[in-house]
């Protein structure tokens, strides 16, 4: 299943498997035998999602996509590791996928767990701290002032924008960009209504 497509065909297909999932189309997980044939040959995913592990928040689902269409990294809070970069890299690099996507969502456990160890100085357990830390740089200048549901969506957009930064911003991210055939672009899930909402990279 080549797909040649580019970077913005790749956010149009991903935009109305978005909006075929609101307004609720059937989305078929079953598989025809000529497809498993085609997929034994290689995989060519149009898009790489990085997202978080919440069981609301699966892409193949949200976006209405299929097997072979999207390589997905999942982990909680959606954050970037040593081991999330390295799987970023081989989409773009070996597999060639025109289009990167940082999928935050409504009402995130890890980023709420991030604010309560903000702001209440709550210490997660072992490995979560670990996972929270990671967050913490990103949610630097969050509007404290804010109430408690709006300073939460505040900082799962922050926390989106960093990652996409921290990678915009390493040395593998800027030979990408300079290569100029992938993108790369934030987006949140709203949890109540389904809708993914595509960040605009210009505004702050
Ligand atoms: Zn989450």
């Amino acid at each position: 299943m080549n797909h040649n497509l580019t970077a913005d065909e790749a956010l149009q297909r991903l935009i109305e498997g978005n909006q075929r999932f609101q307004r609720g189309e059937p989305h078929s997980s079953g598989v025809a035998r000529e497809t498993l044939a085609e997929l034994a040959h290689g995989q060519h995913p149009f898009a790489t999602i990085l997202g978080c592990s919440d069981s609301r928040v699966a892409p193949e689902t949200i976006f209405h996509a299929g097997l072979g269409e999207l390589f997905v990294v999942r982990v909680a809070g959606n954050v970037l590791s040593a081991e999330v970069a390295g799987s970023i890299q081989y989409a773009g690099a070996h597999l060639q996928t025109p289009l990167l996507v940082v999928l935050g969502h409504e009402g995130c456990g890890a980023i709420q767990a991030a604010l309560a160890t903000m702001y209440q100085g709550v210490h997660q357990r072992s490995r979560i701290q670990l996972l929270v830390d990671s967050i913490l740089p990103g949610l630097e200048g969050l509007d404290a002032g804010l109430p408690p549901a709006a300073r939460l969506a505040q900082a799962v957009e922050m926390n989106v924008r960093w990652t996409l930064r921290t990678i915009l911003d390493s040395p593998e991210g800027r030979a990408l960009q300079a290569e100029g055939r992938v993108k790369c672009v934030g987006a949140i899930y709203e949890i109540e209504t389904g809708r993914v909402r595509f960040l605009n990279p210009n505004t702050p």
